[in-house]
């Protein structure tokens, strides 16, 4: 993948906006909460656009039933950039949460999930430096935090 400085928060609203009418199908409201002036980082666009879709789409399926909000943030923290995605869907439950990242683990039906989209969230993100966590509530909601290196900057 070829790597460039990426503008995060357009990322961000690029796949906010791509994500807008299955969330409006879904009675999810989409607020976003971007930093302004947030450092850059290094990296695969395309890559970087997979992982928010991909958490976007877990967010919605959560969400699916019964509408709800998602909330999409940018903040830099040290030398790292956040980006959090926050939902609140049916949650994952405490035994589950370990084997999330794992490929082909999946609790939706079939055809539905390929349980793979995590574990390549994963996989791009520690590549890069990064890392991804994750707090969840069984019916109150799931928050996935996105942390990735700053691009060095000199001086
Ligand atoms: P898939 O979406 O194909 O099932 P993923 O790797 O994207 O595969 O996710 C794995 C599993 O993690 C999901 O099947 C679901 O059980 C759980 N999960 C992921 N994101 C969320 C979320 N935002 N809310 C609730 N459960 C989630
Ligand atoms: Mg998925």
């Amino acid at each position: 993948a070829t790597l460039k400085a990426v503008d995060l928060n357009e990322l961000i609203e690029e796949m906010t906006a791509l994500s807008g009418q299955r969330a409006r199908y879904a009675n999810v409201q989409i607020v976003t909460n971007l930093q302004s002036d947030l450092p850059g980082i290094c990296a695969s666009p395309s890559e970087i656009q997979q992982v928010l879709l991909n958490l976007i789409n877990n967010a919605l399926d959560a969400m699916s039933k019964d509408g709800g909000q998602l909330d999409l943030s940018s903040k830099a923290i040290d030398s790292t950039v956040h980006v959090v995605v926050k939902d609140t869907g049916h949650g994952i439950p405490q035994a589950n949460l370990a084997r999330i990242f794992d490929p082909f683990y999946t609790t939706k039906p079939v055809g539905k999930g390929t349980g793979l989209g995590l574990s390549i969230c994963y996989g791009i993100v520690t590549k890069m430096g990064g890392d991804i966590t994750v707090k969840s509530t069984v019916n109150k909601g799931t928050t996935f935090t996105v942390i990735l290196p700053q691009e060095p900057r000199a001086g």
